[in-house]
């Protein structure tokens, strides 16, 4: 049984439970309607709370050491002892680090690349580390709602780090783009016509490039590949006139350019900050937000609707078999959708 009080839900958050932090999560991810309400009281009411974390995006092909990374980063951001910060850094504080993930490909039988291996072990066993893996949620914008969400709740419940990782294919970066201050690409140096393969849209959402597993024999490898990048990014306009997305190098496994990484994640929230573009950003994606939540909700009610149900078989068969034009079976099943609602409204 849960609990259907959304007061134990808003403190238990507040109060940085992780135990009804991962309830709420829980509550966000429900598909049962009178969880689904439960769930949009307990994040309308600690909305006022939020908005303080940096949120960071990352992204990268399957085995490019995005777990690797994150593992890395978090545990040097909650300033684990096994995680050095290098002399000099101007990394001051320590962090509490919640790492979500986009992933509607989970929802696949056996299809999932981000669930089934056993990730982040030393980061998921942090006291101030939490990792949720991604909803299994249908389709792209239910499980991007569902990880907003959670975001939101993470930030309410103390984590002033929030990591969103997504695995660079489809269109789930652009997504993850969408709910982030700053938004890393992962890349390896050396793969073939890698740069070719790589789509121009991605790298014109990253703020930053970062070439992974630069170490051993692959330094050199790596320092060309920064090189070609930059030329690269040199043709695409940057996003913000305050910020030329830079490309570094790392190595994820040895914690070897790790600090750089988030030092330049601090730096360009300062720029941003001051110029008000990061303020700028969050109004821009809250509207996005409302829009894809929208179209979504139109959507679902329009495949509910019992009258487009009935008919959508029947004028299925119809269109594929030229028996009926798309554009009168598209007109009909909006006129059924739109017919439906007036008549309720009548009763
Ligand atoms: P993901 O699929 O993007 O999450 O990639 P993983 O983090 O699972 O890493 C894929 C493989 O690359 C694993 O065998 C890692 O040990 C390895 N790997 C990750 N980061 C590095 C690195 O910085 N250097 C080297 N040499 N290997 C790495």
């Amino acid at each position: 049984m849960i609990n259907q009080d959304p007061q134990y839900y808003v403190q238990g958050v507040l109060e940085q439970n992780k135990r009804i932090i991962s309830k709420t999560i829980t509550l966000i991810e429900s598909s049962l309607p009178a969880h689904q309400e439960l769930a949009r009281i307990v994040v309308d009411s600690i909305l006022p709370y939020t908005g303080n974390a940096v949120r960071l995006g990352i992204t990268g092909v399957p085995g490019v050491g995005k777990s690797t990374f994150i593992e890395s980063l978090g545990m040097m951001l909650a300033r684990d002892k096994t995680h050095p910060l290098k002399k000099g850094t101007k990394i001051r504080k320590t962090y509490k680090v919640a790492v979500l993930a986009v992933d509607p490909s989970s929802t696949r039988s056996g299809g999932s690349i981000m669930a089934d291996k056993t990730r982040m072990e030393k980061l998921s066993a942090h006291e101030r580390a939490f990792i949720r893996p991604s909803p299994s949620g249908g389709t792209l914008g239910g499980v991007a709602r569902k990880t907003r969400e959670t975001m939101l709740i993470c930030e309410a419940g103390g984590f002033d780090v929030i990591i969103i990782e997504t695995v660079g294919v489809g269109q789930s970066e652009t997504t993850v783009a969408s709910m982030v201050d700053f938004f890393l690409v992962l890349m390896l140096a050396g793969a073939g016509d890698e740069l070719q393969g790589i789509k121009k849209g991605v790298l014109e959402l990253a703020d930053a490039l970062t070439i992974n597993k630069a170490d051993g024999d692959n330094i050199e490898k790596a320092r060309q590949a920064r090189k070609e990048y930059e030329t690269a990014l040199h043709f695409l306009t940057p996003s913000s006139p305050t910020w030329s997305p830079p490309v570094l190098t790392c190595s994820a496994r040895e914690t070897v350019g790790i600090d750089t990484i988030w030092e330049t994640v601090l730096e360009h929230r300062e720029k941003l900050l001051n110029t008000g573009e990061l303020e700028d950003r969050r109004r821009k994606q809250a509207l996005d937000w409302m829009w894809s939540l929208v179209e979504e909700g139109l959507k679902e009610r329009f495949y509910k609707n019992p009258d487009v149900k009935e008919m959508l078989p029947t004028l299925t068969r119809e269109v594929e078999k030229g028996q009926t034009a798309a554009t009168i079976a598209a007109s009909r099943l909006l006129f059924l959708h739109d017919n439906h609602h007036s008549e309720k409204a009548l009763k």
